[in-house]
């Protein structure tokens, strides 16, 4: 299985750019976008060859980078849950729950780690870089010493231990820096040209997006290659909803779904850290830095996404919203999910459930929607519940 990649393309202004050379941004600051041959790639993805093939994301080689040789831990192809008891408590038929804790490293990061990390080899790279709330950080490393490659991390001072000892245990070097994820990638960018660092940034680097935007895919797979109303994501720097969306358009240009009926997409934000949602309300075109952030939900805690014309623009493109939640509802979300279905969710996975709960009461969400939540990774690195009772 080859991959179909071609080129890069500015998602500012349009310019391109050749994936032969390891890239960042666009030299206007663009995000970059990998292209593809996808008339070539869809004569081999059929729906009964992707059937055929191994249950990880790579099963669409095609439109993945370096998919001849990728660094892989068998990310990719999570359940899909009906999730049936929160389905009832919310008076919507049909709610299903993507478990991306069940991922290598207990996190969606692992999707953007495994292409990012992927063609790092292929590029020959030697050492990467990356600020991290957690997650990222525990998959860069780990991908990182599968390849080979030296990782180095930097994490806010109040990160939970677990990141930390898992980033460590693969051998990763370990920063923290005071602050949150911008101080980080500060701190990283103040010193990257001396220390040689490739900077693996989310979106700086243009290949994490590629791995979730599998997400897009798996979901229309496991649906039968047909596509929810609703998407509710957790949204950071938000990779994965940018790189839905992404999926959605391919998707219908390699014909495995029908044009013109994608998910309304909705991003979760923490009422702590909720720039998108403060420029969605404002009908603003990007994101101003939020100032003072703070939730205990890690992953959401990012002041300034790089992405952000990009999320809100496909937001509104979708007929979508933002909204955020305190993070009282956050836990109380988080427990729902526990003791309704049995999963321990991470924080961001029980803000969609939160944000759910509110799309029911305003309207946003019918009771005949069908609505994919997602839980983004294990409950279990940052396991402190605010409000839980441990005897
Ligand atoms: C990183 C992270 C998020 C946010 O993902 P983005 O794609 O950056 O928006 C959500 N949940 C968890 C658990 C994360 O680690």
């Amino acid at each position: 299985m080859l991959s179909t990649l071609e080129w890069l393309e500015c998602s500012r202004c349009r310019a391109a750019t050749s994936a032969k050379e390891p890239r960042q941004l666009c030299r206007c600051g663009g995000v970059l976008l990998a292209r593809y041959r996808l008339e070539e790639a869809a004569r081999a993805m059929t729906r009964e060859a992707i059937a055929s093939r191994p249950p990880t994301m790579w099963r669409y080689a095609e439109v993945l980078p370096g998919s001849a040789d990728p660094v892989t831990l068998g990310e990719g192809m999570t359940p899909l849950l009906p999730v049936r008891f929160l389905a009832q408590q919310l008076g919507v038929e049909t709610v299903l729950l993507k478990d991306e804790a069940l991922n290598p490293t207990g996190s969606f990061k692992a999707r953007g780690m495994a292409t990012a990390i992927t063609m790092a080899r292929v590029h020959r790279v030697r050492r990467v870089a990356l600020p991290s709330a957690g997650n990222a950080g525990g998959a860069a490393a780990a991908y990182g010493a599968l390849a080979g490659i030296g990782v180095a991390v930097f994490l806010p001072e109040d990160t939970p231990e677990p990141f930390r000892l898992e980033a460590a245990a693969h051998g990763a070097d370990l920063h923290f820096v005071r602050g949150d994820i911008a101080e980080c990638g500060r701190a990283m960018r103040a010193r990257e040209d001396a220390e040689g660092w490739f900077d693996l940034s989310t979106l700086r680097e243009p290949y994490r997006l590629e791995g979730k935007k599998t997400l897009g895919y798996e979901i229309a797979e496991q649906l039968g290659w047909s596509l929810p109303d609703v998407i509710v994501y957790p949204t950071g720097g938000g990779t994965g909803l940018i790189g839905m969306w992404k999926a959605f358009e391919e998707m219908e240009q390699l014909a495995l779904v029908p044009a013109g009926r994608r998910p309304r997409m909705v991003a979760v934000q923490a009422a702590g850290c909720a720039p998108i949602v403060e420029a969605f309300e404002a009908d603003a075109p990007a994101a101003a830095a939020w100032e003072g952030a703070r939730t205990y939900a890690a992953g959401l805690r990012v002041p300034s996404p790089l992405g952000d014309r990009l999320i809100l623009q496909a937001l509104r493109e979708s007929g979508g919203t933002a909204i955020a939640v305190t993070d009282a509802e956050i836990a109380e979300g988080q427990l729902a999910i526990a003791r309704g279905e049995g999963i321990f969710a991470c924080p961001e996975g029980g803000a969609t459930l939160a944000a759910a709960r509110k799309l029911v009461e305003g309207g946003f969400l019918r009771p005949s929607d069908r609505v994919v939540l997602f839980n983004t990774g294990t409950g279990l690195k940052y396991p402190k519940v605010p409000g839980l009772q441990v005897p």
